[in-house]
């Protein structure tokens, strides 16, 4: 007997490690390979060209101080052409990158290379971000462009390091073609804007959930509604609808839809902030306090595990009350004096757009809660009943995609008919007909 003092378990902890270690070399290694595999041949094809382009700028490069891996710091070198030159403007100037490639000090995907004075803001404790090769192209990137990029720019570079690879990165060559075509985030555009005349506060996520917070704090009642191409198309022939969207304390911009009509119309919108992915931010916040919520609609049972998914989730949160969507117009009165006698802080009403938000609306004083909004299918999404559309489809802002193809009976016709009309009169818009301003 060798008596190492092993027990089994530290056996299987270093089985595990060692498991872990040897999969990180493969990750990285194979990803090395391919970058500068791919680097190579693109160097030696494009080499023609670089000599073309270097004599042409009179051999003037210009050097711009980057953080690698483990924020070694290293040049990344470009042609110095003409601001206005067509090379320029091509982005021709910016192929020496490639000799960054080649020789590891960048990779095609990874997250962004940090300028020196901005390690400061970066987190340095986030070791998964630094143990990478920054890239050409990062998931942030990717998410700003379909207007996901909740949380920090440091977070995502985590996220990505969690499942880099050769793999991941073909998914994320794949969702940078549409992002490239939704056009670039919006950082300086107005703080209200609208769209067919519908009024919305252009908020980021984090805003949204500041401004619920302050409401909260203070006790006072506010409406929130959500805006997708479908409800304006929707308030688009009936006034009343419209009315109660631009009575809201709050308006939100939802979906894909609604960037794209901010970037035809020249008002750009900061952020998707939908029901869904606010509220597991909502619940860490009602958490915080102690607040309380009232989950009101879909089927019966499925608000009750909506409440159960935030309780456990997001322990210190108060639940003032569950009640299904499918009563009578005479059981009304009666779940209007059970949410004012639970007085919740929040309260979500899950009927369907526009039902929700007219209801919400007609009540309103009556309820006797903080802050209401019509969320639609969110409680089918918390409940397990209905699962969301995965990351890589939120990442390419096609989740509408992923709904049709869950009920293609019920969401043709919003999607593949309701999309087209929406950017349709958001282009008429944009020609400077108001019909709606009849
Ligand atoms: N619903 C309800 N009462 C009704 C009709 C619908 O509570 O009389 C619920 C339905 O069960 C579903 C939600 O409202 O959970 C509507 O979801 P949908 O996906 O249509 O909403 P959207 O997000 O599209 O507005």
């Amino acid at each position: 007997m060798h008596g190492t003092g092993r027990s089994a378990e530290e056996v299987r902890r270093r089985l595990v490690i060692g498991r872990q270690r040897a999969w990180l070399r493969w990750t990285l290694g194979s990803k090395r390979a391919l970058d500068a595999g791919s680097a190579f041949l693109l160097l030696v094809g494009l080499s023609p060209l670089l000599a073309m382009l270097l004599v042409s700028c009179g051999g003037r490069l210009t050097r711009q101080a980057r953080l690698g891996r483990w924020a070694e710091p290293f040049e990344m070198v470009s042609f110095d052409f003409e601001p206005k030159s067509v090379a320029r403007r091509l982005g021709l100037h910016r192929l020496p990158v490639v000799v960054s490639i080649l020789r590891g000090e960048l990779s095609w995907i990874g997250p962004r290379a940090l300028e020196p004075a901005e390690l400061t803001a970066a987190d340095r404790e986030q070791w998964r971000r630094w143990d990478l090769r920054p890239g050409l192209l990062s998931l942030w990137w990717i998410r700003t462009r379909a207007n996901n990029n909740y949380g920090t720019e440091w977070e995502t570079d985590s996220e990505y390091g969690q499942d880099a690879g050769v793999w991941n990165d073909m998914g994320i060559v794949a969702r940078a073609i549409p992002a490239a075509l939704y056009g670039s985030g919006a950082a300086i555009t107005e703080d209200e804007i609208s769209v067919l005349g519908l009024r919305m506060d252009n908020l980021t996520m984090s805003e949204a959930v500041d401004w619920i917070g302050q409401r909260i704090r203070t006790r006072e009642t506010a409406a929130i509604r959500f805006l997708n191409a479908d409800c304006a198309n929707r308030a688009w022939s009936d006034d009343g609808y419209r009315d109660v969207l631009n009575s809201a304390g709050l308006t939100l911009a939802d979906g894909i839809g609604l960037k794209l009509a901010g970037q035809i119309l020249g008002r750009p919108v900061r952020q998707n902030v939908n029901g869904t992915d606010l509220f597991p931010k909502l619940c860490a916040r009602l958490a915080e306090g102690g607040h309380s919520l009232f989950l009101l609609g879909a089927k019966p049972g499925v608000a009750e595990l909506v409440a159960a998914w935030a309780a456990e989730n997001h322990k210190g949160i108060r639940i003032a009350g569950v009640r299904d969507g499918y009563f009578s117009a005479e059981q009304d009165e009666e779940v209007v004096r059970q949410i004012s006698a639970a007085s919740p802080d929040v309260l979500l009403v899950a009927f369907g757009a526009p039902r929700q938000d007219v209801w919400i609306a007609a009540r309103a004083g009556r309820l006797g809660a903080g802050v209401a909004m019509g969320v639609g299918g969110l409680f089918d999404f918390y409940s397990g009943r209905i699962p969301r559309a995965p990351q890589w489809m939120r990442d390419m802002a096609v989740e509408w995609l992923y709904r049709f193809w869950q009920e293609p009976g019920r969401m043709w016709r919003r999607y593949f008919v309701g999309n087209f009309v929406f950017l349709l009169r958001v282009g008429l818009e944009r020609l400077g007909r108001r019909p709606w301003e009849k």
